[in-house]
């Protein structure tokens, strides 16, 4: 049987479908390639071209397909763009979960493990922020991922369609052959914007608030590797096999890390300079996201291996310095 991912283009995605891959999984991947790469995905998973609202195209692909369960990683998730443009994401997102749970339901497929995130916490009223706080989005980004896992819940009351929602915090890395990485037009998270003033791609780096209430007056944020992050999906969809029932699960490492610190941290690394200054606040950004991600270790066996951001830091720097222009010099077909 077969695992469909979508959004299997993408940077979470692309991973996903590689580790995917090599634990000898059959895999099938649908992404319009709206922000995806096409060389991002594994040569042994089959891609179908396409969008996820388009029902008429995946009820083919679940045709064809002999789909175990799902992984759906697609949609928007740029926190500003979203303020500014929020019925992109709701139809995006939101639109696309409806349309994906009627084809699941047609097609008699029970599983979905999901890509929620941090954002639908809001700002957290208690740190380390647990799965059964309250969730209360200040954006609408968050506000359609949050609709996202309502609207499973509702579906599996009705349709018995297991789901299992992962809330990541600040996913980050890459494979650690540097064979696939991340690669956003524009780039707007922090370790690769710091990692392309590294290689002179940008002259510095810009420090969003230097006056929060944290250890040096710069958000703090929780990071975990994307390899460490797409084990814990495998986890999920082998839970919910076992006859588990739904349920949610934040991923993170436990561990706050100040933007100043992930700068030094990035300088050690790559021993490059990274000039950097500091720069107002962005809009819509609460002062410290830090996970209890002990759930997922004790339900799904989670076992992350990196412990430590020098580490994540070095397998994204391994990767621009073995693509330093992405996918682009792939090749692509686009
Ligand atoms: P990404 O943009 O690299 O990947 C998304 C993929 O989905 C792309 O390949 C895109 O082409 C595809 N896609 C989008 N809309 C589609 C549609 N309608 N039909 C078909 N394909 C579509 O993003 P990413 O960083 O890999 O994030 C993946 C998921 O993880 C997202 O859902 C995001 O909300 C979630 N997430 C990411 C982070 C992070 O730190 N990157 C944190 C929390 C949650
Ligand atoms: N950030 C920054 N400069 C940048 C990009 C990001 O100071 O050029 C900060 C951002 O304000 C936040 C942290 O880095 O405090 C992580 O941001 P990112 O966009 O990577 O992830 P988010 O936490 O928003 O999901």
């Amino acid at each position: 049987m077969t695992v469909l991912v979508l959004g299997g283009a993408g940077y979470i995605g692309s991973h996903a479908v590689d580790r995917l891959v090599e634990k000898g999984y059959d895999v099938a991947v649908v992404d319009n390639l709206v922000t995806g790469h096409r060389a991002a995905v594994n040569p042994k998973a089959r891609f179908y071209e396409g969008d996820v609202r388009d029902q008429a195209f995946l009820n083919r692909v679940f045709d064809q397909e002999d789909i175990e369960g799902v992984m759906h990683f697609a949609a928007f998730s740029i926190v500003p763009e979203s303020m500014e443009k929020p019925l992109k994401y709701f139809d995006n997102n939101t639109t696309g979960m409806v349309s994906l749970l009627e084809v699941m339901n047609q097609h008699n497929v029970k599983r979905i493990i999901f890509s929620s995130t941090a954002a639908t916490y809001g700002e957290p009223k208690q740190i380390p922020i647990k799965e059964t706080d309250p969730q209360i989005p200040t954006n609408p980004y968050g506000e359609s991922k949050l609709m996202m896992e309502k609207i499973m819940r509702w579906a599996d009351e009705a349709y018995g369609i297991k789901f299992i929602a992962l809330r990541y915090f600040n996913v980050a890395g890459a494979k650690e052959d540097g064979s696939i990485g991340e690669d956003h037009h524009p780039e707007t998270h922090l370790i690769p914007i710091i990692l392309q003033v590294a290689a002179g791609e940008r002259k510095e780096l810009s420090i969003f608030g230097g006056d929060y209430p944290t250890k040096d007056g710069t958000n703090v944020r929780d990071y975990v590797q994307v390899v460490d992050l797409v084990d814990a999906h495998i986890l999920a969809l082998e839970y919910l096999k076992a006859g588990h029932d739904s349920d949610a699960f934040n991923l993170g490492s436990s561990t706050g890390f100040s933007n100043k610190e992930m700068l030094e941290a990035a300088r050690k690394v790559t021993g490059k300079e990274i000039p950097a200054k500091m720069a107002p606040r962005r809009a819509g950004d609460p002062s410290t996201l830090i996970a209890a991600s002990d759930k997922a270790r004790k339900v799904l066996n989670w076992q992350p291996q990196f412990d430590n951001v020098e580490d994540i830091i070095r397998t994204a720097w391994n990767w621009k310095q073995k693509h330093p222009a992405g996918y682009d010099d792939q090749n692509e077909a686009k």
